[in-house]
């Protein structure tokens, strides 16, 4: 699903440049639901951000299914990220002067899909992340845990292979937190969803069927297979 082949990552700055990924090697297997962890700094969003293609590597390729991602053209990967990824951020990135609905039905209408179509489709995430009756309410009136499943739900709208999430719960208290890990992982069981989380906590990272630690732009342990599940 995923390889990533001596990717390096290095950011231009006025003082120099500062190389955030080092000549990485990672591969994901089709379904796996990996957990990314490492300290602060270490090159967790850099690398999902590559995977989703939100950024190119400066050297190396990342393939996701099937597709060399930096050799895509500006409009390709553009249309790589709205169809074949969903992103879920820390701060759930919601529009706050949109309702929960409108904030799902985002990538549909991005998309043209008819507005019969949309409407059904979203009815159905709702119900999905469990947050029917709630369509009509502002993100701002919305608990952490409930915006971080609408965020989830806009995510899967365009059903996914991939669900990249950079620090899901790292905003939300223990409850909240275990609920968006639960909706995570019953995604990657059922749906088959291959999901990629970067987290801090030790306890979501058990969730996961593989934990990759990164530290200071590199890989230094994968491991934990068959520990949970597989
Ligand atoms: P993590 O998510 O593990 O905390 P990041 O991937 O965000 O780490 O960042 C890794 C390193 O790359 C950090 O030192 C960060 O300051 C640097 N970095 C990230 N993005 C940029 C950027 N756009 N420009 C310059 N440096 C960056
Ligand atoms: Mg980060």
């Amino acid at each position: 699903m995923i390889k990533l082949e001596q990717v390096s990552k290095v950011f231009a700055m006025e003082a120099g440049h500062f190389t955030a990924l080092k000549q990485t090697d990672i591969r994901i297997g089709n379904g796996e639901f990996i957990a990314i962890m490492g300290p602060s700094g270490s090159g967790k969003s850099t690398l999902l951000q590559l995977i989703g293609g939100l950024d190119l590597p400066t050297s190396g390729s990342v393939i996701v299914d099937g597709v060399t991602l930096n050799q895509l053209n500006e409009k390709e990967r553009t249309l790589f990220r709205r169809t074949k990824v969903g992103f879920v951020f820390q701060n759930y990135q919601l529009l706050p002067m949109m309702t929960a609905a409108e904030n799902i039905a985002l990538p549909l209408a991005a998309n043209r899909a008819p507005k019969s179509e949309i409407k059904s489709r979203v009815q159905r995430l709702l119900r999905d992340v469990n947050l029917e009756g709630n369509e009509h309410r502002f993100p701002s009136q919305l608990s952490g845990g409930q915006q971080q499943r609408v965020a989830i739900a806009r995510a899967l709208a365009m059903k996914p292979q991939l669900i990249l999430a950079d620090e899901p719960t790292g905003n939300l208290d223990r409850k909240n937190g275990r609920d968006v890990l639960q909706l995570l992982s019953r995604l990657n069981k059922e749906e088959g969803i291959t999901v990629v989380m970067v987290t801090h906590d030790q306890q979501a990272a058990q969730t996961a069927d593989r934990i990759i630690l990164l530290r200071d732009g590199e890989v230094v342990q994968e491991g934990q297979e068959g520990v949970e599940r597989r």
